[in-house]
């Protein structure tokens, strides 16, 4: 299930989840620019919303990564529906509906609710604080999965990730969540497959998560550890506009 390679880059395979996945996606997008009215970060003071009577940091297009996913039980059945986003606390009730929380933030200090190799909860990593990581969109549906009583052992995720940084459109993990990945793959026998940036192809494509692992974000900046970001951001990179 580790999908075919050449060479050293990893070539996507036909996924029916991602087509799904890229519609809810899209559809989500355009809910939250409705609310966006500094989407291209032109005005910070716009993203002041009021919630509970308190000024807080509002939603922002160039901060947010939203994702949906599929996770399937080794026991098969129909498929469960993630849909994750960052900047959670920051929604309206309206816009929570529907999307998971994760690990609530009281208990991201604890680390992850991942735990499958023996040495406790998986930690979360990643800068400025790495509980924060804890908030991402991957995490998130991990840990979703665990809080809701599901085995991963065996399972397959279908994550289709989108975030954007400088107008670009982008489908990788952060380094912190590539580790959690690899750890859901590697540790808890997870199968995770990574929808491509090739959203109007058809038909849509994932690549599988295990080409990229074992990837220890302490020892990122290892050989091995920047092989395996650098094929990941190969097979999953920007995409303009
Ligand atoms: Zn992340």
């Amino acid at each position: 299930m580790t999908g075919a390679t050449v060479g050293d880059v990893v070539v996507p395979k036909p996924n029916p989840d991602c087509e799904t996945t890229h519609e809810e996606n899209k559809a989500r997008r355009e809910e939250l620019d409705k609310f966006e009215p500094t989407k291209r970060c032109e005005n910070p003071e716009a993203r002041k919303i009021q919630v509970a009577g308190q000024t807080i940091d509002g939603i922002d297009g160039c901060g947010v990564t939203i994702s949906n996913a599929r996770f399937t039980s080794a026991s098969g059945g129909s498929s469960i529906p993630v849909s994750a986003q960052s900047n959670y606390t920051c929604l309206t009730a309206e816009l929570k509906k529907g999307v998971v929380e994760g690990n609530p933030a009281i208990d991201r200090a604890n680390g992850s609710l991942l735990d499958c190799d023996g040495n406790g909860r998986h930690p979360y990593k990643g800068p400025p604080e790495p509980s924060q990581a804890g908030g991402h969109c991957e995490t998130r549906t991990l840990d979703e999965l665990v809080k809701n009583g599901q085995t991963l052992s065996g399972g397959t995720l279908s994550i289709n990730i989108d975030w954007r940084q400088d107008g670009k459109k982008l489908k990788h993990p952060c380094e912190g969540c590539h580790d959690m990945l690899c750890y859901a793959v590697k540790e808890c026998e997870l199968n995770v497959e990574l929808c491509t940036n090739r959203e109007d192809e058809d038909p849509p494509e994932s690549v599988n998560m295990a080409n990229f692992c074992p990837y220890d974000y302490d020892n990122r900046k290892s050989l091995s550890g920047r092989k395996k970001r650098n094929a990941l951001l190969e097979a999953l990179g920007g995409f303009g506009g």
